[in-house]
This record gives structure tokens, C-alpha cells and sequence, in this order.
């Protein structure tokens, strides 16, 4: 889902003005999901990253 059916709004009106729609907006947009995990690392920190590892 790249739009909240909350509130309407997508990931690139959120990307532009920088706003969410509504608190759901974090759940149900997945590229917004993925976003602010990069954008706050440390609340998921969980140690060294491994950018080049074997899986
Ligand atoms: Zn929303």
C-alpha cells in the first residue's frame, strides 16, 4: 500500500511537504515505514550493521 486509506495521503505528498496525514499513515504506507526506520536508526538499533556479509 503506497497511499493511506485513512487519510488519502501517498508517500510522495508525504516525502514533499515532509507531514503525515494521520498516526496511521506510518502503518499502512510501507515505503513510509521504511523510511523513518532509516531515517531513526537508533530506535531499532540492534548493533553493527554488516553492509557486505553473507547471509
Ligand atoms: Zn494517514
Amino acid at each position: 500500500m503506497d497511499r493511506c486509506p485513512y487519510c488519502n495521503t501517498t508517500f510522495n505528498e508525504i516525502r514533499q511537504t515532509g507531514f503525515v496525514g494521520c498516526a496511521r499513515c506510518y502503518s499502512e504506507i510501507e515505503q513510509l515505514r521504511k523510511a523513518v526506520k532509516s531515517m531513526y536508526p537508533n530506535k531499532t538499533h540492534k548493533g553493527k550493521r554488516v553492509k557486505n556479509g553473507n547471509l
